[in-house]
């Protein structure tokens, strides 16, 4: 049978709109199915790393935010920074990149559908799609794009078990209308837990907080009064620079067995997910967009597979020792071995911006 469209992409976050827009580019005519109203927010350190940045450019988009130079490791009075050597990254506000990209796909004509895929039933030559208020879609492939707790991915059975519940690790974040006092993604390492600030634009500065499940802002911000300082919060941790809520998001570790089942293909954090620690979760979805789309070009879904691999190969390697590290008595001695080993710390930064 003729599907209703070639291609279909659940999730319309920034991951599966570039996606669509990578799609559209190759001639593929897709649609998006997404529940929320553009533009989302998510708590994310909205930090775009250098090869992420330069995507959203080829793509033709400059979304506002402050340009990052480097990132610096502090714990106390010591302080590991590198500069990018080749390129700038970027740090924009969530809305503000959801928004340019929606922008541009809504240009392109491409349809965003409302609704939430709640069914996916795979055929030989189609798949077929549907949910709550969601008039059923067949499609010739779909893309999962729908985040860190993917329905597709546990749909078609390509999820595996995460960690123990002891270990999980969650995510917040918070905005502040402060001028940034650098112009590096500053990583922040107190005894539990990591602060990853991010300048986005003149007069705004985003705070990603990263540890066990309960951390709580204010108990970590009394731990680093430095920065509680630059933020100027007070003992309870408020500051009359906070603007909108504290967002979290998590578990952040989330396995699959495989990113391809038939004619469904994974991208994003969906495709897996290691830790926000070294800020590549865009980067890496970017790169996993394009890799998917050019497979189903042409007609090599597994070619994905392969690609995916190699895409994500040193962020599950880097990240997964850098997090086990920051979950042992190791922790308190990243941040010194960074400063007495830059060639070893900057190479790696260098692996992050590409
Ligand atoms: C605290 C924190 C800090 C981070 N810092 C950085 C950073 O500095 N730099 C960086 O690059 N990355 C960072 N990341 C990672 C980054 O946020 C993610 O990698 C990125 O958001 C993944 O985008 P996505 O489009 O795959 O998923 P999402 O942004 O989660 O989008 C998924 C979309 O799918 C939709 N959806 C869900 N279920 C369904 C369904 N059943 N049907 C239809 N649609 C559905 C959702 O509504 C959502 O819009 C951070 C993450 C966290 C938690």
């Amino acid at each position: 049978m003729a599907p209703d469209v070639p291609l279909a992409i659940v999730g319309g976050g920034p991951v599966g709109l570039v996606c669509a827009l990578f799609a559209s580019e190759a001639g593929l005519d897709p649609v998006v199915i997404e529940p929320r109203t553009a533009p989302i927010d998510k708590a994310c350190g909205e930090g775009l790393m250098p090869g992420a940045w330069r995507l959203v450019r080829e793509l033709g988009l400059e979304p506002a935010g402050a340009d990052l130079r480097g990132v610096v490791y502090v714990q106390g009075d010591a302080r590991a920074e590198h500069r990018f050597r080749r390129a700038t990254g970027r740090g924009v506000a969530r809305v503000e990149l959801h928004a340019a990209v929606a922008a541009r796909v809504a240009e392109r004509g491409i349809q965003v559908i409302p609704g939430r895929v709640d069914a996916v039933e795979r055929h030989d030559d189609h798949v077929t799609l549907s949910g709550p208020g969601l008039d059923p879609l067949t499609a010739g492939h779909v893309i999962g794009a729908d985040g860190l707790h993917s329905r597709v991915r546990e749909l078609v059975g390509l999820g595996a078990r995460g960690q123990q519940a002891s270990a999980r690790r969650f995510g917040l974040r918070r905005h502040y209308t402060l001028a940034p006092w650098t112009d590096n993604i500053e990583v922040r390492w107190t005894p539990n837990a990591e602060f990853y600030v991010t300048p986005l634009g003149p007069e705004l500065i985003g705070v990603a907080l990263l540890g066990r499940r309960g951390t709580d802002f204010a108990t970590v911000l009394a731990d680093e009064p430095e920065l509680a300082a630059l933020l100027r919060a007070d003992a309870a941790g408020d500051s009359p620079a906070q603007v909108g809520g504290v967002r979290g998001a998590g578990p952040l570790l989330q396995r699959t067995t495989a990113r391809t089942a038939g004619r469904v293909l994974l991208v994003g954090d969906a495709s897996g997910y290691v830790d926000a620690l070294t800020g590549e979760g865009l980067r890496l979805g970017f790169a996993q967009a394009k890799a998917a789309i050019a497979a189903i070009v042409a007609g090599d879904v597994r070619r994905y597979e392969r690609e995916w691999l190699s895409i994500t190969r040193d962020f599950r390697a880097l990240t997964s020792a850098l997090v086990l590290a920051a979950r042992s008595p190791l922790r308190r001695a990243i941040v010194p071995a960074a400063v007495r080993l830059p060639g070893v710390y900057g190479g790696i930064v260098e692996r992050l911006a590409r």
